[in-house]
């Protein structure tokens, strides 16, 4: 692969705000050879050294960050810790309960790691729901909910009165709640690990670009200020995946936009209408999003054609309009929140969701060596994901893989998108036309 440009912005994110000063760790400024060097400080770059270096603690591994953990998507997100894999349709019950344990299990490891390692994290796990907005869909998910119990899933259906005893939503018909979701503070997460990450012997470089990529049975990745010579290597960069000549034509960048309130008590929440879940999304193919944090801060994102964008040629720092996103979010918030119009709105940021044609992410292993190792393509839901492709990246490491098989994203083909000016038209194309549809699953 050829050298290549960054386009990368910095995380300025209410995520970021409401932390002390961070001192980032010094970048790459020699060669240095190792056994696995991963590029990418998010869940799927830091997930992955986590689980390689408690697997092989002999191993030399590298993680290479950009500018700084939790840049990207990991540290910009909605917050939201959520089941299912995005794109896959429930419709056989073995099927549906082996995703749903799955996706569980991702959500347990992000909490026995938080409570492994005593971190000062916001974390919680007291449910979200997804809403309806239409009589005849939320029918149809009570009718769902029924048949995923019967199947082992404990996804509950809540009729529009029950479900305003818990969150007051304008226009909502009922909702489905999945009690083991949650919520989570990605820049606490990430940046609480890097000194468990040092203790067990990887070396972080931040501010340090990879500019190229020259694979081999042994890959060469140059830097500004240095290379790594590395027996295997690790994409954890998930929308920025392309510009390194990856999976270009499989990936859609789409910046979403967000913004975020001012802490207020719980108590005063409460009396708002939002008592006691993590966080909420709708049915609508732009989905919206929100979530609450213990300290009081509501982030909201999506929720229209304009608060979601595609850049031509797939950059993936946002240049477009400064306001109308945002002014579509907080209008879409306002709505469904009437009880918060006269909350402030504090923050207000965009970040690129990696999405793929199916929406459905891939995990796996490529190269003519087989050591280019991947996890990418979350379209919006990669925080259960991208927190489980580290476990997942290292039993295919270690060939230890068979579990992994039957899921869908195992080596997932990603569909062909194409390229420019078609792309661009294309995007614009489905969403006029798709703006205001219900989204296809769950
Ligand atoms: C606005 C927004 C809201 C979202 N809301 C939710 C949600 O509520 N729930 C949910 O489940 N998911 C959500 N997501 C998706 C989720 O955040 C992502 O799927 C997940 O964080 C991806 O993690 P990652 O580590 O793969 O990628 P990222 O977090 O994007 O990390 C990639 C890292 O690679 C670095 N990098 C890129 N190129 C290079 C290079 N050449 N050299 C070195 N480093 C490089 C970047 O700086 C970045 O830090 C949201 C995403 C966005 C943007």
């Amino acid at each position: 692969m050829g050298a290549f440009k960054v386009d990368i912005d910095e995380n300025r994110s209410a995520w970021t705000d409401d932390k002390p000063p961070y001192r980032p760790a010094p970048a790459l400024a020699s060669t240095i050879e190792v056994d696995v060097a991963i590029i990418g400080g998010g869940f799927t770059g830091v997930s992955t050294a986590l689980h390689l270096t408690r697997r092989f603690p002999e191993r030399r591994i590298a993680l290479l960050e950009a500018k700084q953990l939790a840049n990207g998507a990991s540290g910009r997100n909605g917050g939201m810790v959520l089941n299912w894999i995005n794109g896959v349709e429930h419709d056989d019950p073995a099927r549906a309960r082996r995703i749903y344990d799955v996706t569980r299990s991702g959500i347990d490891l992000i909490e026995e790691t938080i409570s492994r390692h005593r971190l000062p994290v916001g974390f919680r796990r007291d449910g979200c729901l997804e809403v309806f907005t239409d009589a005849a869909r939320a029918a149809a998910a009570a009718r769902q909910a029924e048949w995923l119990q019967s199947a082992g899933v404990p996804i509950r259906f809540l009729d529009s009165a029950e479900l305003a005893s818990t969150l007051k939503i304008g226009g909502a018909a009922g909702a489905l709640f999945d009690p083991h979701a949650g919520q989570l503070d990605g820049v606490a997460y990430l940046r609480a690990l890097k000194p468990v990450l040092s203790n067990h012997g990887v070396t972080i470089f931040e501010d340090t670009p990879v500019l190229s990529v020259r694979e081999g049975a042994t890959c060469l990745l140059t830097t500004p200020g240095g290379s790594v010579r590395a027996k295997a290597i690790v994409l954890g960069t998930n929308a920025y995946t392309p510009a390194l000549g990856y999976f270009t034509s499989g990936l859609l960048p789409l910046h979403s936009h967000v913004i975020s309130t001012e802490p207020l008590p719980l108590a005063r929440w409460a009396e708002l209408g939002w008592r006691g879940v993590a966080g909420f999304s709708d049915d609508l193919d732009r989905i919206a999003y929100a979530s609450l944090t213990r300290t009081g801060r509501l982030t909201f994102g999506g929720g229209s054609n304009a608060s979601y964008g595609y850049q031509y040629g797939g950059r993936t720092t946002w240049s477009g309009p400064a306001d109308t996103g945002f002014a579509a979010v907080e209008a879409r918030m306002r709505r469904y929140l009437p009880g918060a119009a006269d909350v402030r709105v504090a923050s207000r940021w965009t970040g690129p969701v990696a999405v793929t044609l199916s929406r459905v992410c891939t995990m796996g292993v490529r190269g003519e060596h087989k050591n280019v190792y991947f996890a990418l393509g979350y379209s919006g839901h990669g925080i259960t994901l991208a927190n489980l492709a580290g476990r997942v990246l290292t039993d295919i490491y270690s060939g230890d893989d068979a579990q992994w098989k039957d899921l869908p994203f195992y080596q997932q083909r990603l569909l062909w998108i194409p390229p420019d000016p078609l792309r661009w038209m294309g995007y614009q194309a489905y969403t006029a036309m798709t703006g205001r549809s219900p989204r296809r699953s769950l």
